[in-house]
């Protein structure tokens, strides 16, 4: 089998979906906590304010360096 110049050409495509953009939420919607009056943001996306908003986990999305001569004892 030959390999001809038609066959090395590589056809790309689009990545699938739409085009996201930053959702935005309903203004002036207040903290869920009674006691909190905070208004919140329209790119929060939670209905409680920084103060009250559950605990969830944080993801750094940064490359880790690694720490030179660090080791567990
Ligand atoms: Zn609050």
């Amino acid at each position: 089998m030959s390999v001809s110049r038609r066959d090395r050409v590589f056809k790309g495509s689009l990545a699938p979906g739409e085009i996201k953009t930053n959702r935005v939420h309903e203004s002036g919607r207040v903290c869920a906590d009674t006691r909190c009056e905070t208004v919140l943001s329209v790119y929060n996306a939670t209905g409680w304010c920084w103060q009250h908003e559950r605990p969830h986990p944080y993801i750094l999305q940064a490359p880790r360096r690694k720490r030179r001569g660090s080791r567990a004892a």
